[in-house]
């Protein structure tokens, strides 16, 4: 499919370089950065570079490249650790106010857990 931008998305101008961001893996299809806000040190977000709002809206060959850039991103940062116990990482996605989602360009939260908390973010 042809790739879609926003020109008023933040995430579409962070991806073309019109809004500054700590940069970390770009593909063909993704683009990955540092959050602005972190809930962690190291707390990550991996767009696709198509724009869209929600999951759904994001073309298959865009989303098939998102989970292996995560798992790039995971062993970057030390994460990639085996067991129940130690480090851990949370994957979170959310669509729609409702679910907590603030930027309506899909992306992916990579948030690195060295301590336990309550609950899920
Ligand atoms: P959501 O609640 O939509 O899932 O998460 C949006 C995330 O985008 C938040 O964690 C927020 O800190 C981050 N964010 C919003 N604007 C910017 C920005 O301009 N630059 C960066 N690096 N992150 C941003
Ligand atoms: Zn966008």
């Amino acid at each position: 499919s042809a790739v879609a931008h926003d020109a008023a998305c933040i995430f579409c101008k962070i991806i073309k370089g019109e809004i500054p961001s700590f940069k970390l893996v770009e593909t063909q299809y993704s683009y990955s950065f540092l959050d602005i806000q972190p809930t962690e040190e190291n707390h990550i977000l991996i767009i696709p570079k198509h724009h869209g709002g929600k999951l759904h809206n994001i073309p298959d060959e865009y989303l098939a490249d998102l989970l292996p850039v995560t798992k790039k991103l995971v062993k970057a940062i030390g994460f990639d650790q085996d067991g129940p116990d130690g480090p851990g990482y949370n994957v979170l996605q959310n669509n729609g106010r409702i679910a907590h989602q603030e930027v309506d360009h899909v992306h992916f939260h990579l948030i690195p857990k060295k301590t336990k908390d309550a609950g899920l973010i």
